[in-house]
Parts: C-alpha cells; structure tokens; sequence
C-alpha cells in the first residue's frame, strides 16, 4: 500500500481517453463520449473482478457506506452493529443516516468477534457492519451465519481489503453488500472514490437512483433512463477521471497484492526475532491482501519499549490502540457528543436530550489486546536497503 506507489503510463492512458472527450460527467453527453464511460466500466470490471454481479461507484469509501446503509432502509430508530476498532468513516456514516452505532469487540482477528455480536443484538439491530480491517478478514462467514439468524443484513467495509480472499472469494462478497475505498492511501486509489459490491438486483438500483439525485436509471441501470424517480437522493456520482484511474489501478491490483505478499514474508521473518511475539489470526494466509504486517507481543510495557528501540531507529511501529482515527476510546468526539450542529444532532434529540452515551471502558477485550500490538504498513516497493535497517532495529528491539 497505497496504490499510487506504482501510478504509470497505464493511469497516464486511461486519464487522456477521458480529456481527450472533454466530457467528466459519468451521464449523458451521448455524441460527445464517444462511447468512453469510463465510470460505468470500473463499475462493471470491479463487480467482476470480485465475482459479484454488480458495482455501484460513488465519491468515497465513507459515502459508499452511507449510500448502502440509505439503500438497505437504514435509518432514526435503528441501532446498527459494528467493532470498535475501525475507522472512524463507520460509524460515522452510521449517525449520518440517523442510526445509533453500537460497538463490539474484537478478537485474535483484530476484527469483530462473534461471541460479543451475539450479546450485542437486540431487537432495533437493523444492520451488521463487521470491517476487514487492515487487509485482512473478519470471521465474516460466522458473523454471516449469526445474522441470517436473526435476519439482519451483513455490509462488509471492504475499504481496506480490497483484493483480500477467503479460499479465493473475496472480502465485501459474503454479505448483502461490501463496500470499498480507494481514497489516497487505500491498497488500489483514485484520489478520492469508493464502491459497493451486491448481487441483489433490487438493492442495486436503490442505490444507484439514491447516488443520484434519484434519478431514475430504468431504462437501463447504470444509465439514467426516463428521469422520473421513485424517491428522494443525493449526489455522491463519481466522475470519468477517477473512473479511470480506478481501471488501471484494478489492472494491478493482484500484482500489488503478490508484491505486498512478497514483502510482508520478508518483514515477518525479521519480526519473529522479537521473543514471545504473536501475530494476528489470519482466517485464510493465501487470500491476505498483505497491505500491514501486525504483531502482538506479551504486555502492554514490553510493547511499548521495543517501539520505542524501534523508533529510536527510525523504524517505528503504530500501535492503533494511542492513534485517535481508529480506536474507540480515543474517539472523544463520540464519547463527548460533540457535533457542530445547533441541537447536537446527530447524538441529541433537537430537545437536547442525550440519544446515547458511550462509556469509554466499554470494550475492554478490545483494549487489551490492541495496547499491546504493533502494526507495519507494507510497500508495494520495499527496497533492499530499508529491509536491512528494519531487520537491523527489530534485532535490537529483540534483545529488550
Ligand atoms: C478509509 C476507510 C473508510 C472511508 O473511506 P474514504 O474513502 O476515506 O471515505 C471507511 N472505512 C474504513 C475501515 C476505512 O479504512
């Protein structure tokens, strides 16, 4: 990660095809396109590279879920379920269609555990949003099991799992929809850009209209048709540049993967030096998308110091559990309902009474194990040199 590491000719390409037609726009312009609707095509490449029937493309990962949830009738009055270790895009889109997000631990996995999503479901859970996070899955067939029990629709944020497999089916295709990012860090990148994987015909168009003003797309889904509509939308349309890039970027993107495979094996060996070091629970070692390297070490203390040996190296780890983005009791803007909204909405009702109140020590299983692991984000392109000296300060560390 990210993608543009190896941005080239292929991107360079697919940007003129689009300049070269001056249209922008992923609708209309019939004459004008020349039959370029680079949108619909990565769209339709990316559906199938996931082996999924449809795509819908939209500005970023973070409208992506917002448009799924919208699109699967999630709104006031619904609790939905997601882990506390994410970032923080999930459960803000939740608030962002008036649901109250409820959090759950994680486990070995680092993603959600089934075990406290089973105690965390009540009869307002409209929706389960377990997160692959950094590359690799959650234990998504059980969390699928468990809600198909109580029949409640699985949107898997795929965002940072793009190209990730469990025995060659890819993450974001187990639930109703999976979503992804390809925003400026992401393993495949547009700049900014995100998509949604369904093979539900219906909740597809849903999407699409809603993506679009709610433009009706009957005519022929994926294009506008008789521009009547079934019900209110918004604009999150993603445009023919990022379309484009989005193309030659999915053209590497199994490439990317093997590189980061490569690399991530390498940094895996120098990292097993460290004594009682443990890495994470991969579900299937072969579908890793490899994007981090993350390890756990015995205690929170001895964590600490060899990051900071590593650091002193210039070769220091991120503990996600001291990051603000990514961890729940880090999130004090969640915790202290802090909204710029005149009534405190989305967290007050408009009489300033409190929807909800979020402990910060509420997912302790969470805490315990995210203080004391470490996390390496891998590069497409590791160089020789920058192996040697992490190999070097993780011998060091070792000796702590
Ligand atoms: C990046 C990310 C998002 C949001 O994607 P953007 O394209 O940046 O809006 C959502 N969920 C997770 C887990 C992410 O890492």
């Amino acid at each position: 990660m990210p993608g543009f590491e190896i941005f080239g000719e292929e991107e360079k390409k697919e940007i003129m095809d689009v300049l070269d037609t001056g249209v922008l726009f992923r609708y209309e312009f019939g004459e004008q396109r020349k039959g370029i609707y680079k949108v619909k095509e990565f769209e339709e490449k990316f559906a199938h590279y996931c082996n999924s029937s449809f795509g819908q493309a939209v500005t970023s990962g973070s409208t992506a879920l917002k448009v799924a949830l919208t699109a699967l009738g999630i709104g006031p009055g619904d609790e939905v379920i997601t882990q506390g270790f994410t970032f923080v895009a999930t459960w803000e889109a939740i608030l962002e269609v008036g649901a109250i997000p409820v959090f759950c631990e994680v486990d070995s996995t680092l993603n959600m555990d089934p075990a406290d999503l089973l105690k965390k479901i009540t009869q307002k859970t409209k929706c389960i949003i377990p997160v692959h996070m950094l590359g690799a899955p959650a234990r998504i067939k059980e969390i699928v099991a468990i809600a198909d029990k109580n029949q409640i629709p699985v949107l898997e944020d795929t965002a940072q799992a793009a190209g990730a497999r469990i025995d060659g089916k890819h993450l974001g295709s187990f639930g109703r929809c999976g979503t992804f990012s390809f925003d400026s860090v992401k393993t495949m990148t547009t700049g900014e850009g995100g998509m949604i994987i369904t093979d539900d015909e219906e909740l597809w168009k849903s999407m699409s209209e809603y993506h679009d003003h709610g433009h009706d797309h009957k005519v022929n889904p994926g294009a506008r048709g008789g521009e009547g509509r079934r019900f209110i939308g918004f604009n999150y349309r993603m445009m023919e540049l990022q379309g484009a890039i989005g193309l030659a970027q999915l053209a590497k993107l199994n490439g990317i993967v093997a590189a980061q495979q490569k690399n991530k094996a390498q940094l895996k060996e120098a990292v097993s030096a460290i004594p009682g070091v443990s890495f994470r629970t991969l579900i299937d070692e072969q579908g890793d998308s490899a994007t981090f390297l993350t390890f756990t070490l015995q205690d929170r203390q001895h964590c600490s110091k060899v990051n900071d040996s590593l650091k002193a190296d210039g070769c220091g780890a991120i503990n996600f559990a001291e990051n603000s983005w990514h961890f729940y009791p880090k999130w004090e803007h969640l915790l202290e309902a802090k909204s710029p909204v005149r009534t405190g909405y989305p967290f007050n009702e408009p009489g300033g009474k409190k929807r909800i109140v979020y402990d910060p020590k509420a997912l302790p299983q969470s805490a315990a194990l995210l203080e004391r692991t470490l996390v390496y984000p891998i590069p497409i392109k590791m160089d020789s040199n920058r192996l040697a000296v992490m190999s070097q300060a993780l011998q060091k560390a070792s000796l702590i």
